[in-house]
């Protein structure tokens, strides 16, 4: 169901069978609310009002951050095409990974993402971190073509392409957004 809030905008609630809380995920123009089955309506908006001061401060935020255009997007994609190869044929190269395949994707959820066949995905909005963050993204996904989870063995293998700086890149990448 959908509500409107003047402060939020549309503020809109699904039901999760899975969901153990009620979570809240501010949009530019709206709320997103995930409850657990048998919320009540009444629970949910109480909850909202509980945070609404931090929720507004974290749309005013979202909503700061500059949009993104189709153009925009494009000229992303060209660049990632462009740059993106090049750098994990090279990385890959230096490390010895082998991989099938590179993709480059529109994808706001994930940097990247690497198949059980070892195909590469990349986004293109890694157009907007810098280099060496790209390189942290390549080189996780290279990993995965050896270690495809994220095990101990993983994290071993990335702290020796990385210099040990696996955990504190990782989490110099959580900075950015996508789009
Ligand atoms: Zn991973």
């Amino acid at each position: 169901m959908t509500y409107q809030d003047s402060d939020f905008g549309t503020v809109t609630v699904t039901v999760n069978p899975r969901a153990r809380s009620i979570i809240m995920r501010p949009e530019v123009d709206g709320l997103r609310v995930t409850a657990f089955r048998g919320a009540s309506l009444a629970f949910v908006k109480s909850t909202i009002e509980k945070f609404r001061s931090s929720l507004l401060k974290k749309q005013k935020a979202l909503k700061e951050r500059p949009q993104l255009t189709k153009d925009d997007v494009e000229q992303m994609r060209r660049e990632a095409k462009a740059t993106l190869p090049r750098r994990v044929a090279e990385l890959a190269h230096l490390y010895g990974f082998t991989y099938t395949n590179l993709t480059i994707r529109n994808s706001k959820t994930r940097w990247g993402s690497c198949s059980s066949r070892n195909t590469i995905s990349l986004s293109l909005y890694l157009m907007q971190v810098p280099e060496h963050l790209q390189d942290y993204v390549i080189l996780h996904e290279l990993c995965h073509t050896v270690h495809h989870d994220h095990s101990s063995h993983f994290w071993a293998l990335m702290d020796t392409v990385t210099d040990g700086k696996a955990h504190a890149l990782r989490k110099e990448l959580h900075r950015y957004h996508t789009a």
